[in-house]
């Protein structure tokens, strides 16, 4: 069990809620957008967001913009430690900042004896891609640990990534048998949606299988929104926590007479404020879909004009095709 630790008022590490992370991809200068982006993040279900911190009119944004928002922010710090005295005196929840390497002792006491001022974390973040050849990314993580437990600084979150995600794995697990901080997971520059998707679902669903992992990023090039999406579906699967609708949905076959993609996006497109914990299923035929969507708790199996309605795998109505929807929403809000 990692300690706990608080990041803005959501506590991450010692077995609660693995909790989901995004970073928004607007210039921070940009206030009006940033705040725009936090609050369509937080409303997908982000937890907590990151924010670049290039520049001190960066960080003095960063003040702005936490008055305008709910959602934690974590400013992301790259070696220069005025930039992160300015967003901890801005209002960052958490820095994102790695200490070996903002230029020496004083500028880390500098640092660590501000983020103990305002009570906030630090997160070590390696990326295996960018050390020193003879160190790995273990090694390097613990030694920027030492250098905040030798401040007598324990408020510490600790990251390893790679786009590799067999390394992803080895490193998350390796480092998680040798410090007992909470670990922000997720593989690096995974790419578009769909191939990061599938890499992070593989390299995230892995180390969280051993029980280790307690904040995950979804990393893909394009809107952070999609990010969120698939953090929740990761966690959704892996039964670690529940978003509302779990939806399954039959590959057809030669059986089916109707538009069963065009049914399947317009029902979860439908169901999506649905808070309920229920399983839905869209299944091409009457003949075998209610028995193979058996545990759903309602569905609907296509026929030819028309589809059955079902429920724990009981049909109990009949309805034509231009009703599906409205009448299966009828049944679930009923
Ligand atoms: Fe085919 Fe029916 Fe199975 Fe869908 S539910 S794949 S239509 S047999």
């Amino acid at each position: 069990m990692t300690k706990v630790i608080n990041i803005g008022g959501v506590l991450v590490g010692g077995g609660n809620p693995v909790a989901i992370q995004s970073m928004n991809n607007t210039d921070t200068r940009d206030v009006a957008a940033t705040i725009r982006q936090i609050q369509e993040l937080e409303e997908a279900g982000c937890e907590i967001t990151r924010l670049a911190v290039p520049d001190q009119e960066a960080a003095a944004a960063l003040a702005k913009i936490k008055k305008s928002v709910k959602l934690p922010i974590v400013a992301d710090i790259h070696f220069d430690y005025r930039l992160a005295l300015a967003a901890i005196e801005s209002g960052a929840d958490k820095l994102r900042i790695n200490p070996g390497n903002i230029g020496g002792a004083e500028r880390v006491k500098k640092v660590v004896a501000k983020a103990k001022e305002f009570k906030i974390p630090i997160r070590i973040g390696v990326n295996s891609g960018s050390l020193e050849k003879e160190t790995t990314p273990v090694e390097s993580a613990l030694k920027h640990v030492k250098l905040l437990e030798d401040l007598d600084f324990g408020d510490i979150v600790v990251s390893i990534k790679s786009s590799n995600v067999n390394l992803s794995i080895k490193y998350n697990l390796e480092i998680s048998k040798k410090i007992d901080y909470p670990l922000h997971i997720g593989i690096t520059e995974a790419g578009t949606e769909f191939n990061g998707a599938i890499k992070s679902a593989i390299g995230i669903s892995a180390v969280l299988r051993e029980r280790v992992g307690d904040t995950v990023r979804v990393s893909l090039t394009g809107d952070p929104v999609a990010e969120v999406e698939c953090a929740k579906q990761i966690l959704q699967c892996m039964e670690l926590r529940r978003f509302g609708v779990e939806f399954i949905s039959c590959p057809t076959c030669g059986r089916t007479q109707i538009d069963l993609p065009k049914l399947a996006n317009e029902v979860e497109a439908a169901c999506k404020g649905i808070k309920k914990n229920i399983k839905i299923a869209i299944m091409g035929c009457a003949v075998n879909g209610p028995g193979e969507a058996r545990d759903a708790d309602f569905g609907v199996a296509g026929g030819k004009g028309s589809a059955l309605i079902f429920k724990k795998g009981v049909i109990i109505k009949k309805v034509a095709e231009s009703e599906i929807v409205s009448e299966l929403l009828k049944e679930i809000n009923g």
